[in-house]
């Protein structure tokens, strides 16, 4: 940097003179062809942005004329904006390839749906659909009402309901049965779900008064009921999703907080968070997953059982609520559901799936098939992958045994025996090779672990694999 300073005080060129203007710019040839081929607008803003950078480096004494010529010569510019433009396009909600070895990974869009389940989806969204109407008898009906049928056939209950997401399930459920009156819930079930979802500040929200009862590792029936009194609106039960309580632990049973409601008037909701439903002909998911089932919490008398669509369903993102015919009305009537509603092209994706599963296809569900994946199944994949990627020039690759997850805070003590492709890069860190294999098309994403890149190949299909490979070679 000193070098630079001493360098113009000697009289060496300005190089302040030698930046062009935006202007000029854009008259440089490489940059021309760009803006002939993307938006004109776009290829001026990166030219600015770029240009501002480097004015940015030369007042620092970072970039002297020597070095601005250099750049201007070989076509430095050209290539920054080029890889701007890469990059805006690339940006937003477009295909990855999940090689984490979480499932349901929440930066990556949790569980991709079922092709049947897509197809519907699709064909809901570019075209009218019956929506509000009943097709029969000509009259209006909710938009909801097979959705509901289906969710009564499959986990029981009389009625079901669906928003947006879990969150607003669990939110609606509150300000329905509690606004302006208490909530009673358990302090250990006080939880944080993760983006900002913690229940106490959720109630506030709700304008619900939290009633806190019990210890972090202890609450008895008997707390719930010593705290109820006329403005209880609500005894609560919150999966405690993403930690488990273990040790000198006691939670109350469901069916005991069913009944204290009942006795006393008061709604019993339990927000169950992942959502298993199984139903006899799916392989059971492994036990030390250790969550209740949809039917199982319907059936402990709980008036409003709350899940995620796209959790252990396998389904699109959503809000599903079970329970008796009078609490779904009452939810249904809040003028907030209207706010929290779902779109025909979740609902129609949410029918399908819960199709799949009533016809006896619920091992198809992609979430749940890739949870099924058996370590024979994945080692042949992995030695494929590793190959592959090995006849790359600075490529080594091995399979390590590997453990993968659940995900989306289900089951967050289980591990599924996994296998993964560990590998390196003769010119890459583990973090900048993790940071390339981001940038190409697909973007794969792995997960940094002992200085590589770990590709766990639980949630890879053959095609991801084909699709790894020449992200790699696409480094090169
Ligand atoms: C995941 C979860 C939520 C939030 O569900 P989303 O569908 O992500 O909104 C709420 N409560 C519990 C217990 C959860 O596990």
């Amino acid at each position: 940097m000193s070098a630079d300073r001493t360098d113009s005080s000697k009289g060496a060129p300005n190089p302040y003179r030698l930046l062009p203007s935006v202007d000029e710019a854009l008259r440089i040839e490489g940059v021309q062809a760009l803006a002939a081929e993307a938006r004109h607008d776009l290829v001026a803003s990166f030219v600015q942005t770029m240009l501002e950078s480097w004015r940015g480096e030369i007042k620092r004494g970072e970039l002297d004329a020597k070095g601005l010529e250099e750049r201007l010569a070989n076509g430095a510019l050209v290539q920054a904006v080029e890889r701007l433009l890469h990059e805006e396009r690339g940006r937003g909600v477009v295909r990855a390839i999940n090689a984490t070895g979480v499932v349901l990974h929440t930066g990556l869009g949790r569980s991709p749906v079922h092709p049947e389940v897509a197809e519907a989806m699709r064909r809901a969204a570019e075209s009218y659909c019956v929506l509000e109407v009943d097709r029969f008898s000509g009259q209006r009906n909710q938009r909801d009402d097979r959705l509901s049928e289906l969710m009564r056939r499959l986990v029981g209950g009389e009625a079901g309901i669906a928003v947006n997401n879990n969150a607003g399930a669990a939110f609606l459920t509150m300000n329905t049965f509690a606004a302006g009156r208490e909530a009673i819930v358990s302090r250990g079930e006080l939880v944080e779900i993760g983006g900002s979802f913690r229940v106490p500040d959720v109630m506030a929200r709700a304008n619900v008064r939290l009633v806190e009862v019990g210890s972090t590792n202890r609450t008895r029936i008997a707390d719930y009921e010593r705290a109820m009194g006329p403005e209880s609106g609500l005894l609560m039960k919150v999966h405690t999703s993403n930690f488990r309580v273990v040790g000198f632990t006691e939670e109350v049973d469901p069916a005991d907080m069913a009944r204290l409601g009942r006795e006393h008037g008061v709604t019993t909701a339990w927000d169950l968070g992942s959502g298993l439903i199984e139903t006899e002909d799916m392989v059971p998911l492994p036990e030390n997953l250790d969550e209740t089932d949809v039917r199982t919490a319907v059936a402990s008398g709980i008036d409003v059982v709350t899940f995620s669509g796209d959790k252990l369903l396998g389904a699109p993102q959503a809000g599903l609520i079970v329970g008796e015919n009078a609490a779904i009305a009452a939810l249904r009537k809040n003028p907030i559901y209207r706010a929290l509603r779902l779109d025909k092209v979740t609902l129609a994706g949410l029918e399908a799936t819960l199709e799949l599963v009533l016809a006896g296809r619920g091992d198809e569900i992609p979430a749940r098939a890739m949870m099924h994946r058996g370590v024979s199944e994945l080692t042949p994949l992995a030695h494929d992958l590793a190959r592959s990627l090995t006849a790359l020039a600075g490529v080594t690759a091995a399979v390590e045994p590997s453990r993968a997850q659940p995900g989306s805070g289900s089951a967050p003590t289980a591990f599924l025996e996994s296998v993964a492709v560990r590998v390196e890069h003769e010119r890459y860190s583990a973090e900048a090779l993790g940071l390339a294999l981001r940038a190409v098309d697909p973007p794969v994403f792995g997960r940094i672990q002992d200085d590589a890149v770990w590709l766990d190949v639980r949630t890879v299909s053959n095609s991801d694999a084909a699709g790894i490979a020449q992200a790699f070679a696409a480094l090169a």
